[in-house]
Parts: structure tokens; sequence; C-alpha cells
């Protein structure tokens, strides 16, 4: 934690983030990472630290790429962070070290590209070493690139007294509120296109929640399994065995698992078809596919929600960017940023659709904690420890 820090007046502090942006025509599309730096790098420069952010962008394997220098990120990071930043052209060796020299209390730097350096990704114990070699401390405050064992994330966590970062800490506790000592019931909803994405999130969450609340196309490939005629909708008919193990594994565990009685059909994959069908799921005829899930579920699952104190979210429950079939994710949603904003359930959300589906709906700002880091919370999902996560615990 920052808080454990301690005096840092003068001192050199690495700290790891995400500035890995959007960027078009030289312009930043979206800024939401470089804002998430701001309560650590302004802490710690208003401390009188001398911060370094280490970052990588964009995956020029080893090579030092112009297109991909965090140069062109310094002056969006300035902006948003209204004080002059520094750009070094690069994040360890001598020139680095010079430029470093020349800092004062409270002066912030972006160190270039990472993996600039092939070692980053390899975490190579001597990249790390010399990255360490610029700073006195290190802090973490990028959640999302804690799935990768590199250099930058993890081989130097160990070289220095490493910390986690604001975002990183607010982040972590989150998801310890969701999954890791929950209050009971919990429930998840997931769904998303396919089973095949997500079958270590389904196995890992059998194992953790009370409902398993299953919609999209992989519900398709449950309701399959089942028996159940599916038509022509999107489905991993081949994946029939993974999905009676998951049920077998849920029942085993005392996990309900919801899988939709109505649903939203059509025979074309289209804004507003004529064909149009809201149905029982035994209803569809050959020629239809599922697109969402239909009210009655909806309406059952907005009560099962109303027992639960926790809710994950992973996966839009039909395909939302195609009218109507948003109707299923953003009532459902509404029901939970209502009962968040009730104060009767804690929300955490995650997975780049999921994210664009709670924006769509407005209520991504009402939900606990909604998280940006996508493959990194998909390996929390599946529970597994996260490198950069657990070199932060040790020594
Ligand atoms: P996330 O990015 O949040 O992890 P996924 O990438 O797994 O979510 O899934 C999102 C995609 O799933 C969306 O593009 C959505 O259109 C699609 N989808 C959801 N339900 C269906 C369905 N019934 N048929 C076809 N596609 C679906
Ligand atoms: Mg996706």
């Amino acid at each position: 934690m920052l808080d454990d820090i301690g005096d840092v007046e003068g001192k050199r502090v690495l700290v790891r983030v995400d500035l890995n942006i959007p960027m078009q025509d030289g312009a930043v599309s979206d800024d939401t990472r470089l804002r998430a730096t701001l309560p650590t790098v302004t802490e710690l420069a208003d401390k009188g630290a001398i911060v370094l952010l280490l970052a990588h962008f964009g995956r020029p394997k080893g090579a030092r790429r112009p297109d991909m220098s965090l140069a062109l990120v310094t002056r969006p990071y300035e902006h948003v962070l209204g004080r002059p930043v520094r750009f070094i052209d690069d994040c360890c060796g001598d020139g680095a070290k010079e430029a470093v020299a020349t800092l004062a209390p409270g002066d912030v730097a972006i160190l270039e590209n990472t993996r600039f350096h092939a070692g980053e990704e390899k975490n190579d114990p001597a990249l790390a070493a010399a990255m360490a070699e610029l700073g006195d401390f290190y802090v973490n405050d990028a959640f999302s690139a804690a799935h990768r064992a590199h250099a930058s994330t993890e081989g130097i966590a160990h070289l220095l007294p490493a910390y986690a970062g604001r975002a990183m800490a607010a982040e972590l506790k989150a998801l310890e509120a969701a999954l890791g000592n929950p209050e009971r019931p919990v429930a998840a909803v997931v769904g998303g296109a396919k089973v095949s994405t997500k079958l270590d999130v389904l196995g890992h969450l059998v194992g953790k929640v009370d409902h398993l609340i299953i919609g999209g196309g992989m519900a398709n490939t449950f309701l399959a399994a089942r028996g159940v005629d599916i038509g022509k909708s999107l489905a991993e008919r081949d994946l029939a065995a993974s999905a009676e193990a998951i049920l077998g594994a849920a029942d085993n565990a005392g996990c309900t698992v919801h899988l939709p009685y109505d649903v939203v059909v059509a025979k074309e994959f289209a804004a507003n078809p004529p064909s149009l069908r809201t149905i029982n799921v035994h209803e569809v005829a050959p020629d239809e596919m599922i697109l969402d899930i239909g009210p009655a579920a909806v309406e059952a699952l907005a009560d099962v929600l109303k027992t639960c104190p926790t809710l994950v979210w992973n996966g839009p429950l039909g395909a939302f960017e195609t009218p109507p079939f948003d109707a299923a994710t953003v009532a459902l949603a509404r029901t939970a940023a209502a009962l968040t904003q009730e104060g009767s359930l804690i929300s955490v959300a995650g997975g780049g659709d999921t994210v664009a589906a709670l924006n769509q709906a407005g209520v991504a700002a009402d939900f606990t904690f909604v998280s940006t880091a996508g493959g990194a919370f998909l390996e929390w999902m599946e529970g597994k420890p996260l490198p950069g996560v657990e070199a932060l615990k040790t020594d």
C-alpha cells in the first residue's frame, strides 16, 4: 500500500502505469487510462518525490519504433496531469540515469516504452535490474498489465521496496469484495458470444458463487447441450460435454445455474428485423436465432439480484450492439445499478464489451466498480494469480 511508503521527499519513485491509450491521427481518443494514474502521480509529486513513469505502448516487440514512442503520449499526459512532464528516451541505461539526475523533487517524467527492450516481455532479470537502478522505490499502479510477468511489472518488484498504487489498490479492493471474501449469496452474470473463451471463468465461478446467470450466445451452447432446439443460433455444439461438466460441477457445489426460459429471436441478424419474436425457449423455429434473453427471464433474474448482496458481471446477455437485442442487458444492468445506489448490492463488472454495454445503458457510474482492465480482469475471474499483484506481496 502506498500509505506504507514513508518519506519520499527527493526520492526517485518508479511508477508502473498504463499509458497504452488509443490514439487516432495523433490525438488521444480515450484518456480514461491517463486519468486513472492521477491519484498516485499527484500524491507522490506533491510529497516531493521524483516520479518516473514506466509503461508500455503498443507491441513493438523489442524494437525502437517511433510510432510507438511514449514521446507521443507525453503532451497529452501533461495536459491531463496539469503540470509539466519530462520525456526520457530510455527506461534504463546511462543516458536515462543522467537525465533522471537532472530532475528535482516534485518533477514527473515518462520513461520510454519498456517494450523497446526485448527483455521486457521475457521478464529478463538484467532489464529489471537496469530499470531498478533508476529508482529508490517501485509502485505498481497498472492492474491491467498485472496478468503479465514482465520485467516492469514483476521482475522489478523484487528488486526495490514495492507498493500498490491508488488505482491498483482500488481495483484489488473491489475484486476482493466481489469474489475474494464476498457477502453471500453472490450472483454472477456471464454472457458474451462464446463458451470457449470463458470455460475457465465458468469453471472457477461455479465453485465461488451461489447463482450463475448465463446469457448471450454462450447460453445457446448450454441450451443445446440440454437438448433444446435452438434453430440457427450462434452456439458451439461441439462443447456440449464441457457445458454438461460445468452444470454438473455447479450442482455439486450448490450453485444454481440460471438459463433463460424466454428468448428474443429473429430470422435475420439485423436492427429491428420484421421477423422479431419473443417466445418460450422451447419454441425456436429451425430458421430462427436467439439474439437476446426475454423479458420474463430478466424479471426473474432481477428477483435473484434482489436477494444477493454481491454481483460480479462479465459479458452482455444479448447481441447488444444491435437494437433491440440490448434490451435484456440494459434492463438487468439498470436493476443492478438501482440496487447498488440503494446500498443493497455491491456490483463489480468488467470486460471490453461489458463496459461498452453498461455505458450504453448509462449505468457504468452507478456500479460499485467497473474494471477496464480487460485481460487482467478475465484472468482474475478465472481465479488465476496475477504475477504483478503477487510480486507486491512478497518481500
Ligand atoms: P466481454 O468483452 O465483455 O468479455 P464478450 O466479448 O465475451 O464480452 O462478448 C460480447 C459479444 O457477444 C458481443 O459482441 C455480443 O454481440 C455477443 N453476443 C451476445 N449474445 C449474443 C447472441 N445471442 N448471439 C450472438 N452474439 C451475441
Ligand atoms: Mg469482448
